[in-house]
């Protein structure tokens, strides 16, 4: 059986050139694409499997990464954009148009990923931007249809591209949020 996760690591995970200075984001739109500008490399980049990410035709999984809020800049056809659920604590700012979620941003100041932006490093048009390095909420995808009986295939598929599963994010992230609520208690 052939397992699919995303269009961008199924034959393989393409390391980046740790390097990449920045591009451009390009939604799916033949006529006045919503363009978006990044400076620097993006962090945290990872295959995810929640119900909210934007993924791209026949995905399983999104890949997303994050990026300081102060590096993401709207360059072209910024009308065409709109916030795809106001309510949600990453608002998404997608293309009307064609869907494509171009950045997702965090208002609540005391979130702890406050000052960092979500975007889907597959829609730079320059490569080298840093690999996806694991993947998250990976049982989510039972909610967007998945059997659970396929789950042992998805996370070996996971595991043979380097790409360790888990169900919520990464140890490292989640040890970032704790150590934020800690300290916003011990405030
Ligand atoms: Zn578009
Ligand atoms: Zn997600």
């Amino acid at each position: 059986m052939t397992v699919h996760l995303h269009p961008t690591i199924d034959s393989g995970v393409k390391k980046g050139s740790g390097s990449f200075a920045g591009g451009t984001l390009v939604c799916k739109c033949k006529d006045h694409p919503v363009k978006v500008g990044v400076k620097g490399d993006v962090a945290h980049n990872h295959a995810c499997g929640c119900t909210q990410c934007w993924k791209p035709e026949g995905a399983t999984f999104s890949v997303v990464a994050v990026v300081p809020r102060d590096n993401v800049t709207v360059l072209e056809n910024g009308d065409k954009l709109h916030i795809v659920d106001a309510s949600k604590t990453i608002q998404r700012h997608a293309c009307k148009a064609c869907g494509t979620h171009m950045y997702g941003r965090i208002e609540n100041k005391g979130h702890p990923f406050y000052g960092l932006d979500f975007i889907h490093p597959e829609l730079f048009t320059e490569g080298g931007s840093e690999a996806p390095g694991f993947a998250a909420f990976v049982s989510s995808v039972i909610e967007s249809g998945v059997k659970p009986e396929e789950m042992g295939a998805i996370r070996s598929r996971f595991k043979e591209i380097g790409l360790e599963p888990y169900d919520c994010l990464s140890p490292a992230l989640m040890d970032a949020i704790a150590s934020h609520v800690a300290k916003s208690k011990a405030a």
